[in-house]
Formats: structure tokens, C-alpha cells, sequence
């Protein structure tokens, strides 16, 4: 690094630090990556709820938000017109803006499971969404979360969830980051790892085998990459709020040691 450059000048562009900088989005405080979407200029939308409510949604603008909890649809990031990424231009905010017409409102939407509508429907409750309270409340009452802040909850679920979907391990493991790493959108991802919590600590650990075994690796080497990353984030939270997470690794760490002591 250049010793010239103060390095708190650097932070605003680094990302691979997942606790900063943060963004406030309803009075959460979020991981800056929360909003990358946004930066990117880009834009994506419930066409359905664009017609019904004539409005575009903040939590649209979330990189963890990809699906429409009430329409059970995909959000549509690009025009159906033009084939051409949803910029924030054009003539209101139901429209594209190209030559080709663009009516967002009439755009195709890929429909998604109940899992993901409903794991989608979580995250808005927990975020402060009126349609979703009782989602919310639902999740904060899960084994892991008890004295844990609703943002904190949100990061556990985009962490493990985009770790437990994907089909390699992931460059920048545990981490809240769309880096390009990512390779499914983050409602499959959600429903993913709501599904592993709700089936708390045995769930939790099937998700971490099947990371493990992603690495081709000892067990040993495997489980503490599978781990370092959670145990990482969870340890700094306030009001002991990682604790439940961290005993739930613990316990699989043990489990690995005793794998490893038997295998030839
Ligand atoms: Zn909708
Ligand atoms: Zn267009």
C-alpha cells in the first residue's frame, strides 16, 4: 500500500472488510455492500407492485433483496423492450426510458417458491416492513437470534445462506459482499438458510457439511475454513448476541476432531 495514502481513506472502497463501512437503511445498520445494487446505477423491480402501487420500493434497492414477497415473483432487473439493464432514467418510474416502449409494468417476472417468498417476506418483516411483522417476529424468536439485532440477523441469514447455496466455496467465505462470487440470487439463498435455522443447531450443520465438502481438503483444514469465517463475525457482537452461533460451531468442530481421529 502506498504509505502516502492514509488507509481510512481507502475504506469507503474496500470491501472485503464486511463490518465497514456501514449503511443505515431504516435506522439498520447495514453492511455498506447492502446497497451495491444502487451504486451500480441499476435498478430492479416488482412489475406487479409497480402497477398496483405506482411507486418504486426502497427495499428494491437492496442487494439481498431479489424477489417480491407479496406477487411471489423474481424482481425484474432488466427491460423486456430493449434487453437492456433497468437504469433510474426514463419518463416515471414504470418506464425504461429506450425507444422500444419499455413498460416495466407489463415486464415478465419469473414466479418464486413459497420458501422464498416467505424467507424474502422475513427479511422485509425484520427491516421494519409493516406487511411483515409477524415474519419478522417469527424468525427473531429463533434459537441463534436471542439478543441479536435485527441487522445482525438479516447479515447471518445473507452470510450462511449465499455460503450454504453456492456450488463452490466462495472467494470471500461468510462474506455479505456481491463480488461477483455469488451464483444464485439471494431469495433462494434466504430461504436456504432460514430453512437450515429453523432447524436449529442440526440444520446449521448439515449446511457446514456440505460446505465442507466442497473443499478438497483434510476434515481438519475443511471444517476450520467452513468455521473461522462465522465464529470471525459472530464473536465481536454486542449483548453476547453470537453466542448460541458460536456453541452450535463448537459443537461441530468437536464433531470433526472425533471424524478426523477415526479416519485411517
Ligand atoms: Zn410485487
Ligand atoms: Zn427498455
Amino acid at each position: 500500500m502506498e504509505a502516502s495514502v492514509p488507509f481510512k481513506s481507502l475504506l469507503p472502497l474496500w470491501r472485503g472488510d464486511p463490518h465497514s463501512p456501514f449503511v443505515l437503511f431504516w435506522n439498520h445498520e447495514l453492511p455498506g455492500s447492502a446497497l451495491d445494487f444502487g451504486l451500480q446505477e441499476g435498478r430492479k423491480v416488482c412489475p406487479e407492485c409497480l402497477a398496483e402501487r405506482g411507486r418504486h420500493l426502497a427495499v428494491w434497492d437492496l442487494s439481498f433483496i431479489s424477489a417480491c414477497p407479496v406477487h411471489r415473483k423474481a424482481l425484474v432487473d432488466k427491460c423486456h423492450a430493449c434487453e437492456n439493464p433497468i437504469k433510474w432514467k426514463g419518463n416515471g418510474l414504470a418506464w425504461c426510458g429506450c425507444r422500444k416502449g419499455g413498460d416495466l409494468t407489463k415486464a415478465p417476472a419469473a414466479p418464486v417458491t413459497p420458501e422464498q417468498a416467505n424467507a424474502t417476506a422475513c427479511v422485509q418483516g425484520l427491516l421494519g416492513d409493516p406487511q411483515f411483522t409477524e415474519e419478522g417476529t417469527g424468525v427473531l424468536a429463533l434459537p441463534p437470534f436471542r439478543n441479536m439485532a435485527h441487522a445482525q440477523v438479516i447479515e447471518f441469514l445473507v452470510r450462511l445462506g449465499l455460503d450454504a447455496a453456492a456450488t463452490r466455496p466462495r472467494r470471500y467465505f461468510f462474506g455479505f459482499e456481491n463480488m461477483g462470487d455469488v451464483e444464485v440470487p439471494p431469495h433462494e439463498a434466504l430461504a436456504r438458510s432460514l430453512a437450515a435455522v429453523r432447524n436449529w443447531p442440526a440444520g446449521f450443520h448439515a449446511e457446514l457439511d456440505n460446505m465442507r465438502r466442497l473443499h478438497l481438503t483434510d476434515v481438519t483444514t475443511a471444517t476450520q475454513k467452513v468455521t473461522k469465517g462465522i465464529v470471525r463475525w459472530a464473536t465481536p457482537l454486542p449483548n453476547g448476541g453470537g453466542w448460541a452461533i458460536k456453541q452450535a460451531v463448537k459443537d461441530y468442530r468437536r464433531a470433526a476432531r472425533e471424524l478426523d481421529a477415526r479416519s485411517p
